[in-house]
């Protein structure tokens, strides 16, 4: 159900508490009581609207930024990992290609003796 005053969302569920809208104050109404829309927007209830929608909008960015580090967390790791594997592939590689060049150097008359050949 929508506010049909300030379109907000009702809060209460008829049973516990009175079904209104979130910037009426309803603490001694009957929770069975008809819905309570608020009145026609004052000044400082817009303000208060406006500090509320500011504070929901704080709250996600804080969600954002946390959700942000969480992933900052997540690209650090994959990066580590991925350092981790260049370096075992590196390793790897220097290896090789020291071998192949101690397997050049032996064979490394032949090779040009061939290449002339040709
Ligand atoms: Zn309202």
């Amino acid at each position: 159900m929508i506010c049909k005053t300030c379109g907000d969302d009702m809060v209460g569920d008829g049973v516990t508490r009175v079904v209104h809208c979130p910037s009426v104050d309803c603490d001694d109404v009957e929770p069975d009581a008809n819905p309570i829309h608020c009145g026609p927007v004052e000044k400082s209830q817009k303000v208060d609207q406006l500090t509320v929608a500011l504070e929901r909008t704080e709250l996600r960015l804080r969600q954002a930024e946390q959700l942000n580090a969480h992933y900052k967390k997540a690209v650090e790791r994959l990066e580590s990992t991925l350092i981790a594997i260049r370096n075992l592939v590196g390793v790897r590689h220097v290896q090789g290609s020291a071998n192949e060049k101690r397997v050049g150097t032996l064979d490394e008359q032949q090779v040009s003796g061939d290449v002339h050949e040709g």
